[in-house]
């Protein structure tokens, strides 16, 4: 078995999110709001960004490492057209068996036999509201929730292992916990929750608006009872729940008020080859201008080994004792 390489506290690097797009067909309030991301802002240029082969060389370097699991996400990953190319490199040129992906789900219906063909194993689907008004409210105003909807049945009719993530703003979807929580029950769906982050510095983000975990907990358990489950492996970012009367399972991402630094054993890479540590890094190593030198697969392998093993990330873990500028967005690392 492949020894791991650990970071300054001991974290093995296991998981990799690649970015392959930092666009994106939607404007969430609480990632790209549309007074920002409008259509003159600097998205990165076609020649800016990694090709097919780049990726596919880095998840290969990666894998040789020790990386278990990759999560393709964006900015919107099904607007990137090489997606069923690479997934299938990854499956058939690594052993990574855990690929999965993080989209909105609005391409699904079109693109989800020929994913799954390729050898995508999950997919997790972003919703914040079922009630129409609400859902456009969140979004941007862009599209129907029933479009979601038929992305997330698509996926299960693909036989894909389907969760469904929620960001709880307060006082604008914050009504949508109870009928979210119920039609995902309802369906055999995982519903995860995901505390509004302070990523980037554009979504003007405060204390005030992040409703709680425990809010949440409280909300769900209230009318439909939940029991807690073990974590299934280290580094599990969700605290998972069962219902008591059902076999559907909840998760509580809660990196504002439980932050799980201590267990995070992520790398991302943005679309543009930036490699970078920590989710809340104002600073990346440039990859494709190795990538682009033309170094060879050991010298790129040993050069992440020792980014990582210099690591000492823990932001969430510091956040209200540092005051931190200028982070990255995250449409450009994804998350
Ligand atoms: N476009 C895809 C999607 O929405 O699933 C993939 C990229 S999106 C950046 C990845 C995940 O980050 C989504 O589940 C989204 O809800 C979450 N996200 C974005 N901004 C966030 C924030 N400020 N706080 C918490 N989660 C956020
Ligand atoms: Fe786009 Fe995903 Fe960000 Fe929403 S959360 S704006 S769908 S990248
Ligand atoms: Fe990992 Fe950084 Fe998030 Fe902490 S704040 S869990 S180190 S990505």
């Amino acid at each position: 078995m492949m020894t791991p390489i650990t970071d300054t506290f001991q974290r093995p690097l296991r998981d990799l999110r690649i970015s392959v797009t930092d666009r994106c067909n939607f404007r969430c309030v609480y990632c790209m709001p549309k007074e920002v991301f409008g259509t003159n802002y600097p998205f990165l240029k076609k020649e800016e960004q990694l090709t097919l082969e780049e990726w596919s060389r880095l998840v290969r370097v990666f894998a040789s490492i020790g990386v278990q699991k990759v999560r393709i996400t964006g900015g919107e990953p099904l607007l990137w057209s090489d997606l069923p190319s690479l997934i299938s490199r990854i499956r058939h040129d690594t052993e990574i068996r855990d690929i999965s992906l993080t989209t909105n789900g609005v391409f699904l219906p079109k693109m989800v036999k020929q994913l799954k063909n390729a050898g995508l194993n999950r997919v997790n689907i972003s919703l914040d509201a079922l009630d129409p008004k609400t859902f456009l409210k969140m979004n941007g105003g862009i599209l129907n929730v029933h479009h979601v909807l038929d992305g997330i049945e698509s996926a299960k009719d693909a036989d894909l292992i389907v969760k469904v993530n929620m960001v709880v703003l307060k006082g604008v979807n914050e009504h949508e916990v109870l009928p979210m929580a119920s039609y995902f029950k309802d369906r055999g769906i995982t519903l995860r929750f995901i505390e509004f982050m302070d990523v980037g510095n554009t979504n003007d983000w405060t204390e005030g608006k992040v409703m709680s975990t425990t809010d949440i907990y409280k909300t769900i358990h209230q009318s439909m009872p939940l029991k807690p489950l073990e974590a299934s492996y280290f580094g599990e970012v969700a605290k998972r729940y069962q219902y008591v009367d059902s076999t559907a399972e909840v998760g509580f991402i809660s990196s504002i008020t439980n932050p799980f630094c201590t267990s995070c054993t992520r790398a991302r890479i943005s679309s543009d080859g930036q490699l970078y540590t920590c989710l809340f890094a104002s600073k990346g190593v440039k990859m494709k201008e190795w990538l682009r030198s033309g170094i060879s697969d050991e010298e790129l392998s040993s050069r992440v080994k020792a980014v990582w093993e210099k690591r000492a990330d823990q932001y969430s873990n510091e956040r209200n004792r540092i005051d931190k500028k200028a982070k990255i967005e995250m449409s450009y690392i994804g998350g």
